[in-house]
């Protein structure tokens, strides 16, 4: 699954890997934190290799599968070349309002969040065993019209339509589709506003039915119901995970 070294990533990898996933610990650059999400899992009893691939630029869907079957036959061998689940978790948030959007950033965002899990899916579809899940992260963003962040919440919105299209697309091989929409949650990227301003927190909080921020576990969990053989009858939707955000 892509970005599982941290943040939202890092808790679905632990949560599947306790559910008896093989899980491929994806990271960009930051191999330290990858290798420590392996012991955690390890350490837990499950099982799990690291592999490091930049998405976003050109190459990346090709880099990414390369590595993957590396590392994966050093773990496994190279026989194992089947895959129940890809999970889509990469995504990058430039701030951006309307009028200072740049190409630069349009571009990053759009390569990023949308043509990286695009073709990282077409790339692994003969790896995709029948019945498979497909799960793209995507966000709350695309029913709250936030203007800070216009260009992201397009993105989001285009990986929304593809998750559509691609269910329909594999359901002859019996492989669900689906996007899982988070609030916001106590992450790496959000630490420079949330984590550090109490007032943020309290009035991110306060946009939850429930008053609190959300965890990566709060995710994870419904990731990993997805990726369960009874979440078979539920492909082609967006599920909110925002724990009742601006309701
Ligand atoms: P983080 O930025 O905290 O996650 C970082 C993970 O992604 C790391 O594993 C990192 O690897 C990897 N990564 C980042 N950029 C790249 C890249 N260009 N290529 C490869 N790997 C990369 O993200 P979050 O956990 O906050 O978000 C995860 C997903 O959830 C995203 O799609 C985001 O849009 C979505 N989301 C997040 C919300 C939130 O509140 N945080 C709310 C709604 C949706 P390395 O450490 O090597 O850089």
């Amino acid at each position: 699954m892509t970005g599982s070294s941290r943040s939202i990533g890092r808790g679905i990898a632990c949560r599947l890997a306790t559910d008896g996933a093989l899980v491929g610990v994806h990271y960009s650059s930051n191999s330290q934190a990858a290798a420590e999400v392996v012991d955690t899992i390890e350490h837990a009893g499950g099982r799990a290799f690291a592999f490091g691939a930049e998405l976003g630029v050109d190459g990346d869907a090709e880099r990414f599968w390369t590595e993957f079957d590396e590392q994966r036959a050093k773990y496994s061998g190279p026989d194992e070349t089947g895959l129940d689940i890809i999970v889509n978790n990469v995504g990058v948030a430039l701030r951006d309002h309307f009028e200072e959007a740049t190409s630069e950033d349009f571009d990053k965002m759009f390569a990023v969040n949308v043509r990286a899990p695009f073709f990282i899916i077409q790339q692994g579809l003969d790896r995709l065993r029948p019945g498979a899940r497909v799960i793209n992260i995507s966000s709350i963003v695309t029913r709250l019209a936030l203007t800070d962040v216009i260009v992201y919440g397009t993105t989001k919105g285009a990986l929304d339509t593809f998750t559509l299209i691609l269910a329909k697309a594999l359901g002859s091989r019996g492989i669900t589709v689906n996007s899982v929409a988070p609030g916001f949650i106590d992450t790496d990227s959000n630490a420079e506003w949330l984590r550090v301003d109490k007032q943020a927190w309290s009035d991110t909080a306060a946009q939850s039915a429930f008053g609190r921020v959300g965890e990566p576990e709060d995710v994870a969990d419904v990731v990993a119901f997805l990726a369960t053989d009874e979440a078979r009858w539920i492909t082609g939707q967006v599920i909110d995970v925002s724990g009742g955000t601006r309701l």
